[in-house]
């Protein structure tokens, strides 16, 4: 359909002018899912390079960081010379403009304005020959752009930018009839008979489906399907001003493009012009007018109309999908449906996209809070919030990251011994809340603040998170949840006080300006929700499928339509969603909670059916049925649902959910601890895996000079390097040097030989018990560690991860959806005796002491700790004499080293 008049160059086009082949483009793929990639441009320039957001297709990308690029180089790129134009010069290339396109050669044009005048030609009587002034300001970017020069705020305001093209027609008194009735132009010279017979087409007829939106007396609009018939040559928009009751189509206005239909043409909404009384020559008069106070009120406000075009609306509506395409003498035209009206509706609320991009409208809701992109299902958070600014016609959000500064390490011990200290999760609260911000738990983290701006720059949102992410992503995502809560807050529930700009929470702060969002048309009580209630019988909970479970299931979900209100007398059923697999993370928000607490009781292969009360949000059932409904006809919905398989929470998620700072952090805390006690020079992590301890080693000076990591598996020891290496640039450590061995740590290695600390966190557990055994005895009787810190999880601690199973239950599943171990790879799990004894035998035998300890709430009370630790101390050199000669063992092979001076080298890395 009708797309912007381009005659400026690309952005592309003007950085190639001014830079040729100094512009450099590198495009980066992006891959959102397995099945799924989106490109980011990298645009590098002489003097500075900029990077673009994501996008579908290559070259928008690099559309979009050549425009970032002359952003920065204050050069604007459409409209290249609007810049300069003075208003005076404005109404001059306006007027031109207008003259231009009453002009005979225009009458030919592949301009949609021209397909709109060879249409009006075709009308009877005095309207013939003359064009709606909404047609010429809906339809000329040219006349567009002059407008606002003039006054920008025309870009919101469309019956404004009309008043700016009748003035300007009015100027043209010798050409341009401005019609004192309707708000048309029209030619003074008739066209020639013979130009008008020459273009005159054979019109086919054309029956165009389109929405209704009818305004009744004091209640709620009636949405209805509606036919244009076009047929015998005449105008649409008459067609469109006869069903809304109007004199013709010069009474029509025309909305901005609001949403596709399914076949992905462009939709835009048609309702009646306020009247303009003052369309003699007053203009002055009109022209400076607030102008909802020169709306025609007579006829009520149409609340659907206005919130989904972003107008204020009066009196009926028609959203329809027809127009003159550039470059083709037909109309173009497609059927809109109820179905694709209310997606476009649902659309239009944050969570909507998401509902409707995971194709899932009645169970699928967004997520409380983003944790690793393998368990998100769905579009991205911060994609959906771009998403939502493009359907409100935003700007698209501005993510801005920062990193904590690194704070010394006792200030980090100090708090994490605060939180561990506070036996409650009251007293937690408390201190998260009295410190202003939380404190990150490791020397660096990220937080993201979110900005929304309108298209004309006013602050909508700004939203500044108080936690601090690992990741950047997970910063950029999680601020994107927050941006996109508050939003779905504020149109589901309407209950955000539209004065109030500023709200803290603990988790953020936030800036707010529904009037810049909503501007005349605040969808308050359009989404409202109705109250929820759980209504199935069985009450039972168990929650052996635990919050981090990744589930899958088979639903349906079918309307009960309540037999007073169906046409036949009789209840019916209809099915309105369903899905062959669908998988979610339980406890995370992105399930119905009817569906999630349902299928948390079903083992696998069970099936559950049951009822709930009416839907939550009426457009949400609309936009998945296609037919209108008054909530009243449907009596609830009914749920099938099998459950179709469960992944139990991986011990990452568990170790993060569970524990605060997460469990992982707190055994590197506790080994950090050990490190400042011993001023050890010295240390050597067994089984690195991918490099958690030891980088956290490069945070902050201490006592250390030579690290070592030890591991069986390359994929863990590239991860470790990479990220050693990119810690190293921005490093605070005072280390002398750092290598990765790749080998068994059952085998002894006699460059490892008298370290100060050994550390073996959560490795044993993941072989045998013998070679526990076996690397208990290497580790205390050849490396010989002063101190050696030995971490497994407690497995009696496991129960609080299933807390309330009643055993009678779980009888009735397949014991293979328990797990019984925290990860799939570990061979055992053993409780605190298991533990104890495993590690007395070995420090009596090699002349060590021991203590118990650990970490993951109180050691004291059952269960125990979560992670227990074992700590063996060197008692004296007494008994071992060097048996080993330098050399002589050198099973591992260097994988990674780096010294101070020398920087990194690799070794057999690919
Ligand atoms: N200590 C790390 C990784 C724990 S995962 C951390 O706390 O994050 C367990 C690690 O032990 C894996 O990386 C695995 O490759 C390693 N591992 C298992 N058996 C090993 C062996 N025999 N020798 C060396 N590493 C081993
Ligand atoms: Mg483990």
């Amino acid at each position: 359909m009708a797309g912007e008049e381009k005659q400026t160059l690309t952005p592309k086009e003007i950085i190639h002018q001014k830079f040729g082949d100094k512009a450099i483009y590198r495009i980066e793929e992006v891959h959102v899912s397995s099945n799924e990639c989106l490109y980011r441009c990298h645009l590098q320039l002489p003097e500075f390079s900029v990077v673009s957001n994501v996008f579908k297709r290559k070259k928008d990308s690099e559309q979009s960081a050549a425009e970032l690029a002359l952003e920065k180089l204050g050069i604007q790129s459409q409209d290249d010379d609007d810049d300069d134009i003075t208003v005076d010069e404005a109404w001059n290339d306006i007027v031109e403009r207008i003259k231009y396109i009453f002009s005979d050669e225009f009458l030919s044009a592949d301009h949609p304005l021209g397909g709109h005048l060879r249409a009006a030609l075709q009308r009877d009587g005095e309207r013939c020959g003359s064009l709606p002034v909404s047609v010429i300001a809906t339809f000329d970017a040219k006349i567009n752009s002059r407008c606002k020069v003039i006054d920008p705020s025309v870009d919101s305001d469309p019956i404004l930018l009309m008043s700016y093209v009748m003035k300007a027609a009015a100027k043209l008194p010798d050409y341009i009839v401005v019609s004192p009735h309707v708000d048309s132009l029209r030619r003074k010279k008739p066209y020639s008979p013979a130009i008008i017979k020459a273009l005159a087409t054979h019109v086919k007829s054309i029956k165009v489906e389109a929405v209704h939106i009818q305004c009744t007396v004091g209640g709620e609009e009636v949405v209805k399907p509606v036919t244009l018939d076009i047929s015998s040559g005449r105008y649409y928009l008459d067609i469109i001003a006869e069903k809304l009751g109007l004199k013709d189509g010069s009474q029509v206005m025309i909305s901005r493009t609001i949403g596709k239909t399914s076949s992905g043409y462009e939709c835009r909404v048609y309702a009646a012009m306020p009247k303009l009384k003052s369309f003699d020559n007053s203009w002055k008069a009109r022209e400076k007018r607030p102008i909802n106070e020169s709306l025609h009120l007579e006829k009520s406000r149409n609340a659907k109309a206005s919130f989904v075009c972003g107008l204020d609306v009066h009196g009926d509506a028609i959203v329809a999908s027809v127009g003159y395409p550039w470059r083709s003498h037909d109309l173009e035209h497609d059927g809109v449906t109820l179905k694709s009206f209310y997606r476009i509706c649902c659309g239009m609320s944050p969570i909507g996209i998401y509902k409707l991009s995971r194709e899932a409208i009645i169970a699928a809701q967004l997520p409380f809070s983003f944790t690793t992109k393998s368990t998100w299902r769905g579009p991205f958070p911060r994609e959906i919030l771009c998403m939502f600014c493009r359907q409100q016609q935003l700007a698209e959000p501005i993510f801005t990251l920062s990193t904590a500064p690194v704070k010394p390490m006792s200030c980090i011990l100090r708090s994490y011994q605060k939180l561990k200290d506070s036996e409650s999760d009251d007293s937690e609260y408390q201190y998260v809340s009295k410190g202003k911000e939380e404190i990150p738990e490791s020397g660096t983290g990220y937080r993201c603040e979110v900005k929304i701006l309108s298209k004309s720059q006013d602050l909508v949102l700004d939203c500044t998170s108080k936690k601090f992410y690992e990741k950047e992503n997970h910063a950029i995502q999680n601020a994107s949840l927050d941006a996109l809560s508050w939003l779905s807050r504020l149109f589901d529930e309407g209950d955000v006080d539209p004065l109030q700009t500023c709200y803290t929470s603990e988790h953020l702060d936030m800036v707010f300006q529904q009037r810049i969002l909503m501007k005349e048309a605040v969808p308050r009580g359009h989404f409202r929700n109705i109250d929820e209630r759980n209504e199935y019988e069985d009450q039972i909970r168990i929650q052996s499928i635990t919050k981090g479970s990744l589930v899958s299931i088979c639903y349906s979900v079918y309307l009960d339509v309540d037999a007073d209100f169906s046409s036949d007398g009789k209840s019916r059923k209809e099915l309105i969603e369903s899905n062959e697999e669908i998988e979610f993370e339980v406890g995370n928000g992105s399930m119905n909670p009817h569906l999630e607490s349902v299928v948390t009781q079903l083992a696998v292969g069970q099936y559950a059916r049951f009822l709930t009360d009416a839907p939550a949000e009426d457009l949400f059932v609309t936009a998945a049925t296609g037919t209108q409904r008054d909530r009243s006809d449907i009596a609830g919905f009914e749920y099938c649902v099998r459950l179709l398989g469960v992944k139990g929470p991986t011990e990452k998620q568990i170790e993060a959910d569970f524990f605060k700072p997460s469990l992982s952090k707190q055994r590197l805390e506790y080994v950090v601890k050990h490190i400042k006690e011993s001023s050890a020079s010295t240390l050597v992590d067994f089984g690195c895996g991918s490099g958690s301890l030891l980088a956290s080693l490069l945070d902050y000076p201490t006592s250390l000079q030579t690290i070592a990591g030890v591991d069986i598996s390359q994929k863990g020891l590239v991860r470790a390097a990479k990220r050693l290496h990119s810690k190293l640039n921005k490093g605070a450590c005072n280390l002398k040097s750092i290598i990765l061995y790749e080998g068994s740590i059952l085998k002894f290695d006699s460059r490892l030989h008298d370290i100060d600390i050994g550390t073996c966190l959560e490795v044993i557990e993941h072989m045998e018990e013998d070679q526990a055994c076996q690397f208990g005895k290497t580790v205390l009787s050849l490396f010989r560690p002063k101190l050696l810190i030995v971490s497994t999880p407690n497995i009696e601690y496991n129960k609080n991860f299933h807390k309330s199973a009643p055993p009678n239950h779980l009888k009735n599943r397949s014991m293979s959806q328990l797990p019984k171990f925290r990860n799939q790879d570990h061979k055992f799990e053993w409780t605190r005796k298991q533990f104890k004894q495993w590690a007395s035998k070995l420090a009596k035998r090699h002349n060590y002491s021991v203590y118990f300890s650990g970490v993951g709430e109180s050691g004291k009370a059952d269960p125990g700790f979560a992670s227990q630790i074992a700590v063996f101390r060197r008692k004296s050199l007494s008994n071992v004499v060097e048996k080993v000669s330098e050399g002589s063992m050198q099973p591992y092979k260097v994988i990674w080293e780096w010294s101070r001076g020398n920087g990194d080298k690799k070794t057999n890395l690919s």
